[in-house]
């Protein structure tokens, strides 16, 4: 076996790990609970959306017409006729020429009526009003279906559900939603010198920084976590717990032992029980990846390296992950800023730079890989693709935002 990884371009391995993601499975649950969730149907409205033609404004259903020649020194005198009554129409207010019925905002216009004036553009003296302000035919109103019309599709299935999506569902009259269920992902650590956050590292120990960065990660990423804690770099222990979580979870994500050293065990473990599909991809930070498969599950084995871990984490494991949702547009957060400095770069590999933001100008941070700072002292990552030499100070770049 070659002691050197044999490195794959990043959207090769994107196309691998999508193409192993195991379908959405769909589940129902209360719409009142699932922000966040993706949904797993389309879902249309069962009636016109609001319903009734009502006004968007405090004034006067009127025709239209009667107003054409009124101005603040000629005004159109009406005859005010009644008034509506939020929530319950009455059938015996009708609007006719040279007349007028008092309406709210989101009153339901009375018949007869094509128009609203604005009270402000008005004078009430007993029953009678003075229209300042022509108005045109359709003015301040809100026709019966022009906000979703009966058997629209109002929310489409693969939408990650905001809190407006709530509002509208609610609007719609949907309690109840089908969503993805939530992929249940296998967390573990692996290297003699780990140690959990809770004891105090001895020499040459570090404590287990992925797990808690993964774990969190995926929950915000809409999966559900199981940790299975740190394993020691030891054939029998670690194909256990590898086994274990295979069984238990629909995908397995393990830190550290990816590459080639004698000690690295990841990829041994995953081909011992099932393939290794993927061991090296050209990005940077994280070539030592292994994307694998068991028992039809995917394996997937990250750089231990915690930032590392991050960037595969978002370019590689993320779409598996969206797969698996069902997701149509990716939840990545993005924002535009202007390079403050020049980023060289390695031709032939993708690179990923961790950069500060401050007033719309991406500072590189550049500093050893193996750092965590820079996790916490950076507000995301700019993305030089590999056909490319580095990004020139100045140019204007797209950040993925933590
Ligand atoms: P490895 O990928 O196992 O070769 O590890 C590369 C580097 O990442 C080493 O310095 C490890 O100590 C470190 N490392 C591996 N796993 C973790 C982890 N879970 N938390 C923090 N650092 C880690
Ligand atoms: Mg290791």
């Amino acid at each position: 076996m070659s002691r050197f990884l044999h490195v794959i371009a990043v959207e090769d391995a994107v196309a691998t790990a999508t193409r192993i993601a195991p379908a959405p499975v769909p589940e129902k649950m209360p719409a009142g609970s699932a922000t966040g969730r993706v949904l797993a149907e389309d879902t249309p409205t069962d009636m016109d959306i609001p319903g009734f033609d009502r006004s968007v404004v405090d004034g006067y259903a009127l025709l239209s017409g009667d107003t054409t020649s009124s101005s603040d020194a000629n005004p159109v005198l009406l005859q005010c006729t009644g008034r509506v009554v939020m929530g319950s129409p009455d059938p015996r207010l009708v609007v006719m020429q040279g007349t007028c019925v008092y309406i709210p905002t989101g009153g339901v216009l009375p018949a007869g009526a094509d128009a609203v004036v604005m009270v402000e553009h008005t004078e009430e003296t007993a029953d009678t009003v003075l229209v300042k302000r022509p108005v045109s035919y359709g003015e301040n109103v809100l026709l019966h279906d022009d906000d979703f019309r009966k058997g629209e599709i109002v929310l489409a299935a693969g939408r990650k559900l905001t809190p407006q999506d709530m509002g509208v569902l609610a609007a719609v009259g949907c309690t109840e939603v089908t969503v993805a269920k939530k992929p249940v992902v296998a967390i573990i650590s692996t290297g003699n010198e780990l140690v959990p956050a809770t004891a105090r590292p001895g020499p040459g120990q570090v404590r287990d920084a992925n797990a808690s960065m993964l774990a969190a990660y995926l929950a915000e990423y809409g999966c559900e976590t199981r940790l299975y804690g740190i394993v020691r770099d030891e054939r029998e222990a670690f194909e256990t717990v590898t086994g274990r979580a295979v069984r238990e979870c629909d995908v397995v994500l393990i830190s550290g032992g990816s590459s080639k050293d004698d000690r690295d065990m990841t990829a041994g473990v995953i081909a011992g029980r099932g393939e290794v599909l993927v061991h090296g991809i050209a990005i940077a930070p994280g070539k030592p990846t292994i994307i694998g498969r068991i028992e039809g599950k995917p394996v997937i084995g990250l750089p231990g390296h915690p930032a590392a871990a991050l960037v595969v984490l978002i370019a590689v494991v993320s779409p598996l992950l969206d797969r698996m949702l069902g997701l149509k547009k990716p939840v990545l957060r993005v924002t535009g800023a202007v390079l403050g400095e020049s980023i060289p770069s390695q031709k032939g590999r993708e690179e990923y730079a961790r950069v500060r933001i401050d007033n719309g100008v991406a500072t590189p941070l550049f500093g050893k890989s193996g750092l965590l700072n820079t996790l916490v002292k950076s507000d995301g990552l700019v993305r030089i693709p590999s056909g490319c030499e580095g990004l020139e100070k100045g140019t204007f770049v797209e950040v993925i935002l933590w």
